[in-house]
């Protein structure tokens, strides 16, 4: 029977088994009219909710679905290099379900109000940066990235107060779970002596039960963490995917990227692509990613010190021992994905000094990141705007025993078409705000299918107009 048909069980509630520190119970604050704009059948079947499709009352948080218990989490995290006292300020933990697959799922609304961990804030959120979210989450999903998933946007009736009056909204989020490094910081530091080897034992059990009877279970926690990081930056250096604010309460210990903020994806190659309008220093520059991620990581490892050996120095041995394989992780899924990019079935030394020529070349012609791979052909028939890499490339591919077609099948399967391009994304959100849904539909459609080389409008495979100013994304809020 499908789970949805018992809605009184449908929800389980492990996190908040853990000690009380480490949550709040409140109930979402009501909204006035809530509609549903955006729902997402596939996952919702996936999650079964189908009988709770579309429903704006439960996914504004104005009703309960069966048998959730609301919650906030309490976490910390480094925001810039500073370290603050966080948790969910605006968002609501409805509780976990556990998928056909055997994979346990949080759902959270976020926009939901007001928190005892709110500060100064309204504990709501806007329209086009719940949109934003529901879209790039979904376009990475689709590119095979490790994500939280987006179920709902519903739009509150009500106005958010920013610099200016804007329409609310509630964004329903699915995660592995909402985990964060900067969980461990707030356990860490609680003054309660259990809640850190309870948080160890809990996201272990959840993320790698086949390692949950270690003898040190926090060694583990950080072989794991480290590992699914490394795959996860990889990948979004590839698909050339800039977070933006990559505090250490925004990275997931799932390994799923999360909480979608100012992120954007880049056009023209450039290792300092920065899109954030905070961040001024370029401390998360698309290039810097790798490097932030192991001082987000070295500071997750140090709230597990007291975990790993009871003499310090011993500890700090191990960590190190485990921090010290990121790079090594890191830079293997990042050159097996750039041969894949480029074709590449055998491997060869000279494999990484073509790479790098090649986005070197990018770099000083300001060429496309993505449609420069998308549009890389073996047979050559068009022209590459640099001739010699492309006869070295060649070059190169003939001393694999493969046909041009194999070559093309394994790049395609690398090189997405279609992306969420910035002016496109803008563009989308702002027909949005005039309540015209087509736009963001049609681009959301599109976006499911990066890879495919059905045939879509040519705006889709297009970078921006000359006309389209440097973009610039601010934070969500
Ligand atoms: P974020 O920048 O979304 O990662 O949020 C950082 C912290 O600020 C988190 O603790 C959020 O819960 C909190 N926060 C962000 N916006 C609001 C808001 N409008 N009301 C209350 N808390 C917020
Ligand atoms: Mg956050």
């Amino acid at each position: 029977m499908p789970k949805s048909l018992n809605s009184d069980c449908f929800f389980e509630h492990t996190y908040s088994e853990l000690p009380e520190v480490f949550f709040e119970a409140c109930v979402p604050v009501p909204v006035a009219d809530p509609v549903c704009v955006v729902w997402n059948d596939a996952l919702g079947k996936t999650l079964g909710v189908e009988s709770w499709a579309e429903d704006a009352h439960i996914w504004s948080g104005n009703r309960l679905p069966g048998n959730a218990r609301p919650l906030a989490q309490a976490y910390a995290g480094h925001q810039f290099g500073g370290f603050t006292m966080l948790g969910d300020g605006r968002a609501h933990l409805l509780g976990e379900t556990v998928l056909t697959d055997g994979s346990r799922v949080d759902l959270q609304l976020k926009g939901s109000g007001r928190t005892v961990f709110s500060r100064g804030g309204d504990g709501r959120a806007v329209l086009e940066p719940m949109l934003r979210e529901y879209l790039i989450s979904e376009a990475m999903h689709a590119l095979g990235i490790p994500t939280t998933r987006s179920l709902a946007v519903v739009r509150t009736g009500e106005t958010v107060h920013r610099e200016r009056p804007l329409p609310g909204a509630v964004l329903t989020r699915v995660a592995a779970s909402h985990l964060r490094v900067g969980t461990f910081q707030y356990a860490a530091g609680c003054g309660e002596p259990e809640a850190l080897p309870a948080l160890i034992r809990y996201a272990l059990a959840r993320h790698s039960p086949q390692t949950a009877d270690a003898e040190t279970p926090a060694l583990e926690l950080l072989r794991f963490v480290v590992a699914a990081q490394a795959g996860l930056i990889a990948q979004w250096m590839l698909a050339g995917f800039v977070h933006g604010v990559m505090n250490t309460d925004n990275m997931a210990v799932s390994g799923e990227t999360i909480d979608y903020g100012p992120c954007a994806f880049m056009d023209r190659y450039d290792p300092e692509t920065v899109f954030s309008s905070i961040d001024r220093e370029g401390r998360y520059a698309y290039g810097n990613q790798p490097s932030i991620a192991l001082w987000n990581l070295s500071r997750f490892a140090e709230t597990l010190l007291t975990e790993l050996h009871p003499a310090e120095a011993k500890a700090i041995e191990m960590a190190e021992g485990v921090l010290k394989t990121f790079e090594g992780l890191f830079h293997g899924h990042w050159l097996k994905g750039m041969r894949a990019k480029l074709g590449l079935f055998t491997e060869e030394e000279a494999d990484e000094v073509l790479i790098g020529e090649l986005l070197e070349s990018m770099h000083r012609n300001q060429a496309d990141y993505t449609r420069t791979f998308a549009e890389l052909d073996p047979e050559g028939t068009n022209a590459f705007f640099d001739v010699s890499w492309y006869a070295k490339w060649r070059e190169r591919l003939a001393r694999q025993p493969l046909p041009p077609e194999a070559v093309l099948e394994r790049m395609r399967g690398a090189n997405p078409r279609v992306i969420p391009r910035n002016h496109l994304v803008e563009a989308a959100l702002n027909a949005a705000g005039e309540s015209d849904m087509a736009p963001f539909k049609e681009l959301l459609a599109v976006l499911r299918e990066p890879f495919s080389q059905k045939e879509v409008s040519e705006k889709y495979l297009q970078g921006p107009p000359t006309a389209f100013p440097p973009y610039v994304t601010y934070c969500g809020t």
